[in-house]
């Protein structure tokens, strides 16, 4: 199947799963959002939305928060990471949206991005769920979760990775890919533990498909003959040599004939490994 395809099928599998395709950030408008989003930079969503509710209350718009030095904002949001430089960003964003922008938040993502603490990814989550403009931004979810699935290929960035996936779903699918990817990194295609065997998109999955073609263990190998053993030569041996795959990834191998058919003695698994984003 080719990219397009398989980002269909994706698609289609996470839409009948997941109901709730919007952001997790509790907010009321897109003042909120703003706010909400700028707190969440490496944090989660759940710990923002713990401190909103009193931030809100205390400052529930811009003019109200252009007025606040970051050292009143501070106490809201000193919970959550960064609270310094968050602070300070909250304080002046709010002064540019009075000043630039009338006491409304902008509505694109060029405007957005020109206010303090706003990035591209910020700007373009605002802009896609406040004002429905079409928009994908890539978190460290998406990130792993497209390379994971095969959606994307040597995209070292995210911007590199929003570029591609851009391509590949039309402009309208790019708003719900942006939240099903996000939520399915979440809860399911986690960095650490990925729950593979109950995926909704197994199917579709380029690296699940990589892991089920790597050979199963091999049982009742002696491991007084030798750590490692080679499934091709059907020899033992101490010292593997180490060659990289073509994938560019470093694999074990044979030092007599090079295979990277190799086996650990003590697991009967094989050393094989497939490159993964654990992050
Ligand atoms: S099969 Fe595993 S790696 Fe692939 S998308 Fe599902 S959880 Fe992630």
């Amino acid at each position: 199947m080719n990219r397009k395809e398989r980002a269909a099928l994706v698609h289609e599998g996470l839409r009948r799963v997941i109901e709730k395709r919007t952001t997790e950030l509790d907010h009321g408008d897109p003042f909120e959002l703003l706010v909400a989003t700028l707190l969440s930079a490496q944090c989660t969503d759940e710990r923002v939305n713990t401190v909103t509710p009193a931030l809100f209350r205390a400052f529930p718009d811009a003019a109200s928060m252009s007025k606040a030095e970051p050292e009143q904002i501070f106490p809201f949001i000193r919970s959550i990471s960064y609270p310094n430089n968050k602070s300070k960003h909250l304080a002046k964003m709010a002064r540019q949206v009075m000043e630039n922008f009338d006491g409304r938040i902008p509505e694109t993502v060029q405007k957005l991005e020109t206010l303090a603490g706003v990035g591209h990814k910020t700007a373009q989550v605002v802009a896609g769920i406040a004002f429905g403009v079409p928009t994908l931004a890539v978190d460290t979810h998406i990130f792993r979760v497209a390379h994971r699935i095969g959606l994307v290929t040597d995209a070292p960035t995210p911007l590199h990775v929003e570029r591609q996936l851009k391509r590949l779903l039309p402009v309208d699918d790019w708003g719900e890919m942006h939240h099903l990817l996000i939520l399915h990194g979440r809860y399911h295609c986690t960095a650490r533990s990925p729950l593979c065997e109950t995926c909704p998109i197994q199917f579709a999955c380029k690296w699940y498909s990589q892991l089920a073609k790597l050979p199963g263990p091999v049982i009742g190998l002696n491991q007084k003959l030798g750590r490692y053993y080679c499934a091709t030569r059907k020899h033992y041996f101490a010292e593997p040599d180490h060659i990289s795959d073509r994938a560019g990834l470093e694999q074990l191998s044979c030092p007599k004939c090079g295979s990277m058919n190799v086996f650990d003695t003590r697991t009967g698994k094989t050393s094989r490994r497939i490159k993964d984003y654990r992050i």
